[in-house]
């Protein structure tokens, strides 16, 4: 069998894009081989040797490629074309707020109206527990980092100077910059950048399918784990532990839905011992899980809030951290004392990008985007778990329009495909072959629609979805 699969293997298969050279990639993009960028997340120096897949031009949930090629755009970007790839009414307000205010910033007491509108929305919407404040950023890695930042100064106004160390999970993705890549429990973002920062530890990844023990329930995992977190607290000192950091369902990790009354036995361990409770809402904010925010799907009370992505519905750059009252009035009063909170972006609360992110919440709310995305996930998270029989799929997982199917051998987490075999980026291969890009990450298929596609745009995902699992189970079999 394995030599079956490496000898039809090409010598490179690190990735989709590696698995179509010379095939539908051709050569059509030359001039962009060998080009300049470095481009990030791209394997070696691939992008050196290795055409990329250039996109034109979008629309709903299907983006071109310069030959023309149409894809369904099943992870709307990287989890954030929510509102699809050409809302007008996004590009109105971007180009309004250009024409009248392109730029102003947000320090020393001077803002834009967008910004404090904005500010004002985000605390409204969220209901999950009270927010007080919002802090704007560029993305999810620096809301992360300021949360760090927050917390930190947080404590020190406090008098609890040793209480600064973070605890993540294993297999969480929080950015990649120094410290929210340090938040990060994936090893590719720490290996050979001296990472994670020694104040960062990581718990377990809430993963039962592949952690559970024999006989075990889910809530005996979660009872288990919560454990293991408390086990933790108290090795460390809790005097030392000053925050938590989780995603409601773990993205970038893999997808990974927390398994039954896991946040609320993690909730009660980090409140026992006076930790911040910060939930990176990045990917599940505004409608994915089918909930506004997935705090309420699971009824997470955090102290802070990140977000970023569909916020905008990814037309600008732009991250949000929420502050809860507890938190900003021990800041505000430190702030008073220190003369400033010396913190922020020349680009905090961009005028324009906070145009487009108030334009994208009305949209939400008008078009009443949480129930249609629980109207319309029923048909895509059962129309692919249907292929959970095929003997290459271990799991297939979500929740919402989010998802992951896990390839492995045997359907046993404990057996995985070698990894030069190259079943996930096969898999991709085939799928970008017919027409529609998904994400790859080893033998993890991740999807997460825009909130907008449509019955008939399921009917094709689901489609491609079949045909890329026939061809690769041939190739595996
Ligand atoms: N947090 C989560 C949960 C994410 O999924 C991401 C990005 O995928 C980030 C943070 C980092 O966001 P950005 O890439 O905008 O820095």
């Amino acid at each position: 069998l394995q030599e079956r699969i490496v000898k039809s293997t090409p010598a490179r298969y690190s990735s989709t894009q590696a698995c179509l050279e010379n095939d539908i990639s051709g050569t059509d993009n030359k001039g962009f081989k060998g080009h300049d960028m470095l481009a990030p997340f791209t394997a070696g120096w691939q992008s050196t040797d290795v055409d990329p897949l250039i996109i034109e031009k979008s629309e709903g949930s299907h983006v071109y490629d310069m030959q023309g090629r149409r894809y369904l755009d099943t992870l709307a970007g990287l989890w954030c074309t929510a509102l699809g790839g050409n809302e007008p009414r996004l590009v109105d307000a971007a180009t309004k707020q250009l024409n009248t205010l392109p730029f102003y910033h947000s320090f020393w007491n001077r803002t834009t109206k967008p910004s404090l509108d904005l500010a004002k929305e985000l605390l409204d919407m969220f209901t999950a527990k009270k927010m007080a404040k919002a802090f704007f950023t560029n993305s999810g890695s620096e809301a992360n980092d300021t949360q760090v930042k927050l917390v930190w100064y947080y404590n020190n106004a406090l008098g609890r100077p040793n209480k600064k160390k973070f605890i993540a999970r294993a297999k969480a993705y929080h950015g990649s910059t120094l410290i929210s890549a340090s938040l990060t429990g994936l090893p590719a973002l720490h290996q050979n950048f001296d990472l994670p920062a020694p104040f960062v530890l990581h718990t377990d990844c809430p993963h039962y399918w592949r952690y559970h023990l024999p006989g075990e329930t889910e809530e005996e995992f979660s009872t288990r784990l919560a454990k293991n977190l408390e086990d933790l607290i108290l090795k460390e000192g809790p005097e030392t532990i000053a925050a938590f950091i989780a995603e409601p369902v773990m993205g970038a990790g893999g997808v990974i839905p927390p398994p039954a009354t896991y946040f609320d036995k993690i909730q009660a361990v980090v409140k026992k011992y006076d930790i911040l409770f910060i939930a990176d809402e990045v990917i599940c904010a505004f409608g994915r899980l089918g909930t506004m925010f997935g705090s309420d799907k699971y009824n997470i009370k955090p102290d802070l809030v990140s977000l970023a992505k569909a916020l905008s519905s990814a037309y600008m750059p732009i991250g949000a951290v929420l502050v809860s009252p507890e938190v900003s009035d021990v800041i505000h009063s430190q702030s008073n004392k220190l003369g400033s909170f010396s913190h922020g972006f020349t680009y905090s609360g961009h005028p324009v990008a906070c145009a487009v992110a108030l334009e994208a919440i009305k949209i939400y709310k008008e078009q009443n985007m949480v129930e249609r995305v629980n109207r319309i996930s029923p048909k895509f998270q059962e129309g692919l778990k249907a292929f959970s029989d095929s003997p290459i799929i271990g799991e297939i997982r979500g929740i919402g329009l989010i998802l992951a199917t896990e390839f492995v051998n045997n359907k046993s987490p404990n057996d995985p495909f070698p990894p030069e075999w190259g079943v996930g980026a096969y898999f991709g291969a085939q799928c970008q072959k017919n027409g529609m890009l998904v994400r790859v990450a080893g033998d993890t298929i991740m999807m997460s629609p825009p909130f907008v596609v449509t019955p008939e745009e399921l009917d094709e995902l689901i489609s491609i979805y079949g045909k890329a699992l026939r061809e690769t189970e041939k190739r595996v079999e």
